[in-house]
């Protein structure tokens, strides 16, 4: 593939700024300028920098971002700023969008990608992906709440009762609860829905894809192996 339609592909702008980009001397590849648009490169596993900073090619973008509080997972977000301004731009550019939303006060495992299709099937109801919460409750766990979560409650509005794939007290007021659904501020109400109240929610896993413990609030890194999100 010609090196600015790789850059192209990749977010770095339309062909004509990629042309621009790697004529103006500011791509390299395998740690030596490369200023002609048009060479030949093999995308699978490249690796490149532009104005100095370090990439790879990746044919579809799938990246795990730890989502700090006070980010909306929306791209117009209302009130508090939102998480694709995260993102560095080529991301952006290449129109990634969240796997299913954290709400604002949410933090922690947020996938995105550029793949629609990937969107859809992970986001189906048919697909059972399962996400796990850490929970902080208002008032303290008892094995009651517990029971009922995993028995299944009935929310407000809805007259399918939803229940927990797993769920334990891990101290006095704080849960771990394993969705597999994805319904609307479906944690919250959960929790509400057994007498107690989430004071702090945090996503921890999704599909056997753990939050990387370096990774901190506000980073996003590649993910490499989509078999891992389910
Ligand atoms: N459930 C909630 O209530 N909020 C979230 O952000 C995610 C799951």
């Amino acid at each position: 593939m010609e090196l600015s339609k790789l850059l192209f592909s990749q977010g770095f702008g339309a062909r004509r700024e990629c042309e621009s980009l790697v004529a103006a001397g500011l791509v390299t590849v395998a740690g030596s300028v490369v200023d002609d648009p048009w060479f030949e490169v093999e995308p699978a596993g490249l690796e490149f920098t532009v104005r100095g900073e370090r990439w790879a090619y990746h044919e579809r973008a799938l990246v795990v971002l730890n989502k700090p509080a006070g980010y909306e997972c929306s791209q117009k977000p209302k009130h508090h700023p939102s998480v694709y301004s995260l993102l560095p731009p080529p991301l952006r550019t290449r129109g990634v969008q969240a796997i299913g939303r954290l709400d604002e006060d949410t933090t922690g495992l947020l996938l995105l990608t550029d793949d629609g299709a990937l969107i859809h099937r992970l986001t189906s109801p048919k697909h059972h992906v399962p996400k796990v919460y850490e929970v902080g409750c208002k008032h303290p766990v008892d094995a009651d709440q517990v029971e009922r979560l995993l028995g299944g409650v009935t929310l407000v509005d809805d007259p399918v009762p939803v229940r927990a794939a797993a769920c334990e007290a891990t101290g006095e007021r704080t849960l771990r609860l394993t969705l597999t659904e994805g319904k609307y501020h479906q944690v919250k109400r959960m929790v509400a829905a057994v007498g107690n109240r989430v004071e702090t929610l945090h996503r921890s896993r999704v599909g056997s894809l753990e939050l990387p413990a370096d990774l901190p609030p506000g980073g996003w890194r590649w993910v490499d192996d989509v078999a891992s999100v389910g």
